[in-house]
């Protein structure tokens, strides 16, 4: 028997299938036959085109309801899907290309120049992609292509373990590293939440996260659809929209900035959750003053899980039980979670030191990566998170900070290393470093402290602003830039970020509490 995940979906579908698994704002509808006749369609369209198993499609596409039919047509074709944000400029693609190799890219029309001429850049290291269009009304070439295809693909026999999508997460070394999560993984890490969160098929899931992330794309739909919970489905998070949409909602789900933006709009209260269950949280900090305004307006205490791209969902407070502020719960099942000291030896509650993880729900490794995959895991198998967490008396796990060098802005990681090299990269730039200080709506905002080289006296923020726009995606680009003489250095020449983060100016750059 194939264990490919799309049997396993195709098993849970209801006995109707003119059932809605999918509605948009506009009211457009979409049917689990829907489903299954697209994802079909646009498999067979692939196999047509010589794709075979363990092929990438490289997808990078405004959501939409097609965003997920072709992911899950991926799956059902044994391809790998490997999605990635529309902020990406051509810079940043170029790496991305050549590293997953794909033999189809679907792209929005205004990226075809970019893909086209990437692709012919790329020629000597990779077949040139075949390029298909498709925008966020579902039209393009990709559409016309298959619009004819009768749909009678089966499903492409896959194991366990087999990679079923390729997520980008980028990397300490600012390369970006494809994280493999296969079939198995999705299966583990899915059933879990299926347990944890108790979907029902009365629930209705309200859908404004991005559908490029693991976040959007799996926890909350593949979830939702394992369940058969109807979707309700808008094209990006806005906390009016929201508002609007969320009585007909028993569900939802974002990162911690889009609750603080809802409790910045003043229509949202009580009134707008009356149908409401679960309200989840995730993939960033969610501060305790946001826990405890959302409770005192809405009277729902947010439930906050902690999640990665290698591992999906690890721990999660309870649906039935307390859910503490600044804590992420307990371990979901299948999961054993520990905390330890440099030495790898566990530590008891109340002291702090690495998360390290191990379980089904933990992927493969990374994409043509093998030297990062071992180091990111110790030698009896657990995979090493970067966080840092302490238990809490009761049992639950507290995040506390990070080892690893990132930054989350607005749900979104931003590596510094990556934007380090870019800003290096320019005239009259000697050194930079990036971190991420406390900004009231992102959480974090990310801000590069730059020494220029002697004489370049010329390069200001905004010259450097301006061309690190065109360079990376607007939500790397840094909100503010410092000039200093000289970066501070410990004894062995590394640069030392946390006196950078603990600068009194730096951190009060967006902070309300900044002194007049
Ligand atoms: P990503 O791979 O984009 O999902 O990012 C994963 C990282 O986000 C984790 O390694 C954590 O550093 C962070 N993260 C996710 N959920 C939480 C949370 N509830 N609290 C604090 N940090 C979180």
């Amino acid at each position: 028997m194939s264990d490919n995940l799309y049997n396993l979906l195709r098993q849970r579908f209801p006995p109707d299938l003119a059932q809605t698994f999918l509605e948009t704002e506009t009211g457009a509808a979409y049917s689990y036959h829907d489903l299954d006749q697209q994802t079909s369609r646009y498999a067979t369209y692939f196999s047509r085109l010589g794709l075979s198993k363990g092929d990438r499609v490289l997808v990078q596409i405004e959501k939409s309801p097609q965003t997920l039919l072709l992911c899950f047509a991926c799956i059902r074709a044994g391809l790998i899907y490997v999605p990635l944000n529309p902020a990406y400029r051509r810079n940043e693609l170029r790496y991305l290309l050549a590293d997953a190799e794909p033999k189809v890219v679907i792209c929005r029309p205004l990226a075809l120049p970019d893909y086209s001429a990437l692709g012919a850049d790329l020629k000597d290291q990779i077949a040139p992609p075949r390029i298909e269009i498709l925008d966020e009304q579902g039209a393009g070439s990709l559409a016309e292509h298959c619009a004819n295809i009768p749909p009678l693909f089966g499903t492409t026999p896959c194991a366990g373990s087999d990679v079923a999508v390729l997520l980008y997460t980028s990397g300490t070394t600012g390369q970006p590293k494809g994280a493999m999560i296969t079939h198995r993984n999705l299966l583990a890490n899915m059933s879990a939440l299926q347990e944890t969160w108790r979907w029902r098929p009365t629930d209705v899931l309200l859908h404004s996260l991005p559908l490029y992330h693991y976040h959007g794309l799996f926890i909350a739909c593949l979830t939702a659809m394992l369940g058969r919970t109807k979707i309700l489905f808008l094209p990006k998070f806005d906390a009016a929209s929201v508002t609007t949409h969320l009585p007909r909602a028993t569900v939802f789900m974002g990162v911690p900035t889009y609750y603080t933006r809802l409790l910045e709009h003043p229509p949202f209260g009580q009134d707008t959750c009356r149908n409401m269950r679960l309200f989840i949280s995730g993939s960033a900090p969610l501060l305790e003053q946001t826990f405890v305004e959302f409770q005192e307006r809405t009277g729902f205490p947010i439930l906050e899980r902690y999640g990665m791209t290698e591992a999906g969902v690890i721990t999660s407070n309870p649906v039935n039980g307390p859910r503490l502020p600044s804590t992420v719960g307990t371990p979901l099942p299948g999961f054993l979670v520990r905390v330890v000291n440099e030495a790898g030896n566990d530590l008891p509650a109340g002291e702090v030191g690495e998360i390290q993880i191990k379980g089904e729900s933990v992927f493969a490794g990374y994409w043509r990566k093998p030297d990062e995959t071992a180091a990111s895991f110790t030698a009896d198998g657990f995979f090493k998170t970067g966080d840092l967490g302490r238990w809490e008396p009761n049992g639950y796990l507290a995040i506390v900070g990070r080892s690893k060098d990132l930054v989350i802005s607005g749900g979104l990681n931003v590596y510094p290393k990556e934007i380090e090299l870019a800003i290096d990269q320019m005239d009259g730039v000697a050194e930079s470093a990036v971190i991420g200080v406390p900004h009231p709506d992102f959480g974090e905002a990310v801000v590069a402290v730059v020494a220029r080289k002697p004489g370049a006296d010329r390069l200001t923020e905004e010259s450097l602003l301006a061309q690190l726009k065109e360079a990376l995606a607007n939500y790397k680009v840094p909100k503010r830039i410092f000039f200093v003489d000289e970066l501070p250095r410990n004894a062995m020449g590394k640069v030392q970020k946390n006196l950078l983060r603990s600068q009194p100016d730096y951190r009060a750059a967006f902070s309300p509490a900044r002194p007049a």
